[in-house]
């Protein structure tokens, strides 16, 4: 049987230019895995990468049909418009070749499949949450589509995640994810947490974090590791430790196996699962970088988030990672829906305290994001049944809350406008910045510049949001004239002079 897995082209959306919530990193695996599971299958498999070198629908059709597949996997990935692209592609293969069944999964597909097989008639079937088992016994038994996990437009059953991820074979290394500096690889499956803007439990059904045998995962590095030639991994784990003490063993374990292979690596983590001799121990192993999910410097957020954690906890792990020499990257969401005024004073005054705002890059990233409302989310259910969210035909996988303090909803509208005034400035500036690396002006001077202009505005539209007549937006218009002055000046210091 011949299988032909896509990534297809993704539009560049300037509104959520820096937002990487419509898939989180552990799905950057997904094609590799499904072509491992299709190659495992004893079929004849092909990726084609759409995603690195975009092609319009008419294109990726052609080629698609060219090689004659029986099978057509599409890795269907929100990129926050209504996928036209592939809606398009779909409808071009069956026309020129009407026999090959078509498929989607991922992400997207898990918790919209109704909404896009309707949309899309020569769309068959879509695989659901973790798609490898399903895939695996559609492929071995003859393309039943009436199998567990697998929905059409005739219905769906259900299907468990495996209960031990090391069955699943390992991803095969293709597309993008093949091009970077490092390897993704992928030491645990799901989460223990159950935070409301999350996908990661919903998607695979249970809110069960499943590590891997640790040394199983060496074994998969040094497999793949042997066609290519890097010394760094990412973890694209959502949660590299696991809970509690058990938790804390593994990760000691994993630390050992990983010294013995000379190499760095990044891994993702919740703040109350960092402890010192853990890190320590990683460090010792080649631990570079943490992202940590801080999310809030508000107790109040935090608990309506169902985070788990407190702000204290955060300072914590931050500190012991800096300790460590670890460079800490947070992820937070500075704009929930139910913020107050003073959610947005904690945020600021424990971003402040915690040394979080000291570069423009990082202080950009922390003062702007919302809080994205994906479907499947519990985020998402939750304002539906209070009749809250807003969610557009074409774009069915996210939703639009009006937040319940507008003052809170004019300053996250104005730190956008500043903070995409930054981000378009830091898109046209980064050619030939390496993978990694972060933009500066390159004067520091001007760097301390930008970073007290982004504060300063935040700081000033919320001392006035309480104000009668707090003008949030004419203090947001002049952080942003202030910024063109400093991206100005810059151009005129980079001009070669004549
Ligand atoms: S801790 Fe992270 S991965 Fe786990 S549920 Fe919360 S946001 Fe998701």
């Amino acid at each position: 049987m011949k299988v032909v897995v896509i990534d297809h082209p993704r539009d560049h959306c300037m509104e959520h230019f820096n937002d990487v919530a419509n898939a989180p990193l552990s799905a950057s695996l997904n094609s590799g895995y499904a072509c491992a599971v299709a190659t495992q299958c004893g079929c004849e498999v092909e990726h084609l990468d759409f995603l690195s070198m975009p092609a319009t629908a008419d294109q990726i059709a052609r080629r698609v049909c060219s090689g004659e597949p029986d099978l057509v996997l599409f890795h269907w990935v929100y990129d926050w418009g209504d996928g036209q692209v592939v809606t398009e592609t779909i409808a071009n293969i069956k026309r020129e070749a009407g026999l090959v069944l078509i498929g989607a999964f991922g992400f997207f597909p898990t918790f919209c499949g109704t909404d896009l097989l309707e949309a899309n008639a020569g769309l068959d079937f879509v695989l659901t949450g973790e798609f490898e088992g399903a895939l695996t016994d559609f492929l071995s038994g003859n393309c039943d589509l009436s199998g567990d996990g697998i929905r059409t437009r005739n219905g769906f059953r259900p299907r468990p995640p495996t209960s031990d991820p090391d069955l699943l074979p390992w991803p095969e290394d293709v597309g993008k994810t093949a091009d970077l500096m490092h390897l993704n690889v992928a030491a645990s499956r799901g989460c223990y947490g159950n935070c409301t803007f999350c996908c990661i439990g919903p998607f695979y059904s249970c809110g069960a974090w499943r590590p891997r045998a640790v040394e199983r995962v060496r074994e998969e590095i040094e497999h793949r590791l042997s066609a290519r030639k890097l010394s760094q991994v990412y973890f694209v784990d959502p949660n590299f430790m696991g809970p509690g003490r058990a938790g804390q063993d593994r990760t000691l374990h994993m630390a050992s196996e990983l010294r013995n292979l000379d190499l760095t690596f990044g891994l993702e983590a919740r703040v109350n699962d960092i402890e010192p001799d853990t890190v320590a121990a990683l460090k010792d192993a080649g631990l570079r970088s943490v992202f940590l999910g801080v999310e809030s410097g508000s107790q109040a957020v935090l608990k309506r988030m169902r985070k788990g954690i407190t702000p204290d906890q955060s300072s914590r792990a931050i500190s012991i990672l800096r300790a460590a020499d670890v460079n800490v990257i947070v992820g937070f969401i500075m704009f929930e829906p139910d913020s107050t005024i003073t959610d947005l004073q904690d945020n600021f005054d424990f971003l402040q305290q915690n040394n979080l705002l000291s570069q423009h890059s990082l202080t950009a990233n922390v003062l702007y994001h919302s809080q994205i409302i994906l479907k499947g989310t519990p985020s998402f259910t939750h304002y539906t049944e209070r009749g809250q969210l807003t969610v557009s035909k074409e774009a069915p996988y996210e939703g639009r809350v009006r937040y319940r303090d507008e003052k809170v909803g004019t300053i996250a509208d104005c730190m956008q406008d500043l903070t995409l005034h930054y981000f378009r400035h830091v898109t046209g500036q980064r050619a030939g910045v390496q993978d990694g690396e972060e933009w500066c002006a390159g004067h520091a001077e001007q760097d301390d510049r930008i970073n007290s202009i982004l504060c300063s505005t935040f700081r000033d539209m919320l001392r006035s949001a309480n104000k009668p007549n707090g003008h949030l937006q004419d203090i947001a218009e002049q952080g942003i004239s202030d910024l063109t002055a400093v991206f100005a000046s810059q151009e005129r210091v980079n001009q070669p002079s004549l």
